[in-house]
C-alpha cells in the first residue's frame, strides 16, 4: 500500500493496447494508475487491425466491444484465394461475444487508441507523454522508479507495456532477441470494395496479399513480400513499388492494386518477433504484450494477446494477496497460450515462405479456435 489514501498504485509504462487496457482494468479495480508514454502526443500510426474473438471477448469484459463495433467494421469468415486466384478455403471463426455479434472487428488504429484513451482517462488514470522510465529498482514489497523529468515514484506494481523494443525489459534484465522473419509487410488505406465483407487473403507465386475492410467506407489492402532484407523504401516509391508486386496476382487482386496504386497512405514495416523465454517478472514488475511476446502479423493475434494480458494481470492481482503473488499467477497463466500464438505464427510466415499455403491454413485455423479457448 502507498501514499495514495490506501489505494495500491501501479506505474505503466507505455500507452499502447496492453498499457491502456491493463490501467483501465486496474483503475477499474480500485487502483491508483500513471503512464508513462513516450511518444509526445496520442497520435498513432496510421494503418488498421484486426482484432479477433479473443481481443472483442477481453474489450466486451471492459464495456468496449460495441464502441469498437461501431467505429470498424465487424466480420466473420476469413477467405483464401489459391494462386490461380480460386477460393481454396473459407474459415468462419468462433463468435466470442455471442451468436448476434460479429467474429471480430477490422478497425482504424487510431480509432482503437481514442476507445482506449477515452476509457483509461474515464477510470482516473493519469496518461503523461513524452515521459519515458530510467531506472527501476524494486524494494521488498514496492518499487522505486525514476522518470525521465527527474521525477521519482514509489509503487506497489511497475508494468513494463512499452512493446517489441521495451526498454522496460532491459532495466529489469530480460534480454532476449528481437528476430527478423525474412518478410516485409505492406498496409495501404483504401476505399472498401462492396465485396469485401470479411478478410480475403490471396496465396501468390511468391508473396501473400489481401484486403481488410476496417469501417463501412474504408478497407486496408495488406502485402507480404518474402524473402527480402529489412529495408526502407522513399516515401515516394511506395506506391508504385507496392502497385508492382500486386501486379503478379490473378482476379480481384487487381482491382486492389487500382485502389492500392492511389492511396495515399502506405506504410511497410519488418516482421519481427519476440518471445520472452524465462521470467516475465521480477518482484513487483512484469511486462506484458509486445515486450513479453510479439507474434507475426499472420495471426492477427498481437493486441489480442495484448488486450488480454492487461485484463487478466487485473484479475489475477485482485485474487491474490501480495503483488508479487499476483504478478507470479499471472505470468504462469498466460505463458502457454502467448508462446503457443507466437510459435505457429512463426511456423505460419516460414510456410508462406516456402510456398506451403495449404499447409499454412489449417495450422492457423486450428490455432484461432485454440484462442477461443478462455484467456
Ligand atoms: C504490421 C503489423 C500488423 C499487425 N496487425 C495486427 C492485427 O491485425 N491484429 C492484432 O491483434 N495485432 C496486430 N499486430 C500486432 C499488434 O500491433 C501488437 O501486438 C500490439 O500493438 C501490441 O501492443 P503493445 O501495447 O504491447 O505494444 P505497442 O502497441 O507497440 O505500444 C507500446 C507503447 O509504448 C510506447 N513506448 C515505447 N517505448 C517506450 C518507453 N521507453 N517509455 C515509454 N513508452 C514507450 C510506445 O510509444 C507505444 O505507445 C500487428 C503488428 C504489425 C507490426
Amino acid at each position: 500500500m502507498n501514499e495514495f489514501r490506501g489505494k495500491r498504485s501501479a506505474m505503466i509504462v507505455g500507452a499502447g493496447v496492453a498499457g491502456l487496457t491493463a490501467a483501465a482494468a486496474l483503475a477499474r479495480a480500485g487502483w491508483q494508475v500513471e503512464i508513462a508514454e513516450a511518444s509526445r502526443d496520442r497520435a498513432t500510426a496510421g494503418w488498421g487491425l484486426c482484432l479477433t474473438g479473443p481481443s472483442l471477448r477481453a474489450l466486451d469484459a471492459l464495456g468496449l466491444a460495441d464502441a469498437c463495433l461501431a467505429e470498424g467494421y465487424g466480420m466473420s469468415v476469413i477467405t483464401h484465394v489459391d494462386v490461380d486466384g480460386i477460393p481454396s478455403d473459407r474459415v468462419e471463426l468462433p463468435r466470442l461475444i455471442g451468436a448476434r455479434r460479429p467474429a471480430m472487428v477490422g478497425i482504424a488504429r487510431p480509432q482503437l487508441h481514442r476507445i482506449l484513451h477515452a476509457e483509461a482517462e474515464r477510470c482516473g488514470v493519469l496518461v503523461h507523454h513524452g515521459l519515458t522510465v530510467n531506472s527501476i529498482d524494486p524494494q521488498q514489497a514496492l518499487v522505486d522508479v525514476r522518470l525521465s523529468d527527474g521525477t521519482d515514484r514509489r509503487v506497489d506494481l511497475l508494468v513494463g507495456a512499452d512493446g517489441i523494443r521495451s526498454s522496460v525489459r532491459g532495466l529489469l534484465g530480460f534480454e532476449t532477441p528481437v528476430d527478423y522473419l525474412g518478410q516485409m509487410v505492406w498496409r495501404a488505406l483504401v476505399p472498401r470494395p462492396a465485396w469485401a465483407t470479411g478478410i480475403h487473403q490471396f496465396a501468390g507465386k511468391v508473396n501473400t496479399a489481401g484486403i481488410v475492410p476496417i469501417s463501412g467506407r474504408h478497407a486496408y489492402v495488406f502485402l507480404t513480400e518474402n524473402g527480402v532484407q529489412p529495408n526502407m523504401l522513399p516515401e515516394a516509391e511506395l506506391a508504385s513499388r507496392l502497385a508492382d508486386l500486386l501486379a503478379v496476382f490473378p482476379g480481384r487482386v487487381e482491382e486492389l492494386r487500382a485502389l492500392a496504386s492511389a492511396s495515399d497512405s502506405i506504410v511497410r514495416r519488418p516482421v519481427h518477433t519476440v518471445l520472452l523465454s524465462g521470467a516475465w517478472h521480477r518482484g513487483n514488475c512484469v511486462v506484458i504484450g509486445d515486450a513479453a511476446h510479439a507474434p507475426a502479423p499472420q495471426m492477427a493475434s498481437g493486441a489480442a494477446l495484448a488486450i488480454e494480458d492487461g485484463l487478466v494481470l487485473a484479475e489475477e492481482l485482485k485474487r491474490h494477496s501480495t503483488v508479487e503473488r499476483g504478478v507470479e499467477a499471472f505470468v504462469a497463466r498466460r505463458a502457454q497460450r502467448c508462446r503457443t500464438l507466437v510459435r505457429t505464427s512463426v511456423t505460419i510466415s516460414g510456410l508462406e515462405q516456402a510456398q506451403r499455403h495449404s499447409e499454412a491454413y489449417p495450422l492457423g485455423d486450428a490455432c484461432h479456435r485454440r484462442m477461443a479457448e478462455p484467456a
